[in-house]
């Protein structure tokens, strides 16, 4: 165990709820392996604290935080600037306290691409399927569409699939909708290259898959931001397809936040090791 001293700067997660969170399990064994003085501790912030706790980044000198639900939007207006990328997505995960100055970042899609890099997956010239269109699917689609050949958006309120593929389509136009009533969503399914989850089900014992199992084939790969094997992964891997859950994605977001609060290379494989503790 690592001695706090005078010296120690704080890094936290502000969420509400915090209780189940892996973050300062990963983040704590970071700050171990490098030697950096620091620690990393999870608060409790209800909506109406938010305010007063970012306040307290600055008045207590910290390093800088992580967000998580339901601060990530609201936390905007509170920053004294905000990167491209996260202004795009409308959601800030990580904030770098530099001398006072508040900067928010979200690592979320940068987390996930990486993920897929490390487990060998190309995006480039491929078909991506991505269902969903929350505030984790801006995240990843602002990456995706940067490299994919196609990126067709499915979401149970369409309105809000039209507004994400608007979007990311002046990104760079290769965005389109399609609802699972079209008459061509079992086709297109089978044709895509990779399949991605961005919604929430598969979180919930008993949830419905978010997408026809029966679609699956040994071509796909699917990927679920769910840091578990959902039962859609299940589904895909007992028909042959490569399955990829969200714990890289979790691992490399909370790297790359490290990474933007020390300036130094965050210790990937000990992260890693933490996470599956
Ligand atoms: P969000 O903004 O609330 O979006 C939720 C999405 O799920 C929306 O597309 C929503 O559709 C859909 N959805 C929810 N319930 C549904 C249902 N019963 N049937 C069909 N669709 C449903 O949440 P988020 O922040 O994007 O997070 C989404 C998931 O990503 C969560 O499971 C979260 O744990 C995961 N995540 C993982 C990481 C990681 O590091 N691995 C990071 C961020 C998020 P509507 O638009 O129709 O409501």
């Amino acid at each position: 165990m690592r001695e706090i001293s005078g010296r120690t700067k704080t890094v936290a997660l502000f969420g509400y709820p915090v209780e189940h969170t892996k973050s300062p399990h990963m983040q704590n064994a970071a700050f171990a392996e490098t030697g950096i003085d620091g620690c990393y501790i999870a608060f409790s912030v209800s909506p109406g604290e938010l305010s007063g706790a970012v306040q307290a980044i600055r008045s207590l000198g910290m390093l800088g935080v992580n967000l998580t639900i339901p601060h990530k939007e609201a936390v905007l207006p509170l920053l004294d600037e905000i990167d491209p990328e996260a202004v795009f997505i409308g959601a800030v995960n990580t904030i770098v306290n530099r001398n006072g100055r508040l900067c928010g970042y979200n690592t979320d899609g940068r987390g996930f691409m990486r993920s897929l890099a490390e487990a060998g997956i190309a995006v480039a010239g491929k078909r991506v399927f991505m269902l969903g269109a929350g505030g984790a699917a801006r995240a990843v689609g602002y990456y995706l569409v940067q490299e994919a050949a196609s990126l067709i958006i499915a979401n149970r309120t369409k309105d809000k699939a039209e507004q994400l593929a608007a979007d990311l389509d002046r990104l760079r136009p290769v965005v389109s909708v399609i609802a699972s009533s079209d008459p061509g969503y079992a086709a297109l399914c089978g044709e895509v290259d990779i399949v991605i989850n961005t919604t929430s089900l598969g979180l919930k014992e008993g949830d419905a898959l978010p997408i026809d199992s029966a679609f699956f084939n040994p071509r796909h790969t699917v990927c679920d931001l769910i840091y578990h094997r959902t039962p859609m992964l299940q589904a895909a891997s007992s028909q042959g397809a490569r399955i990829i859950d969200g714990s890289g994605m979790l691992l490399w977001q909370g790297a790359l936040a490290f990474e933007l609060w020390t300036g130094q290379p965050a210790p990937v494989d000990i992260m890693r090791k933490a996470l599956g503790d």
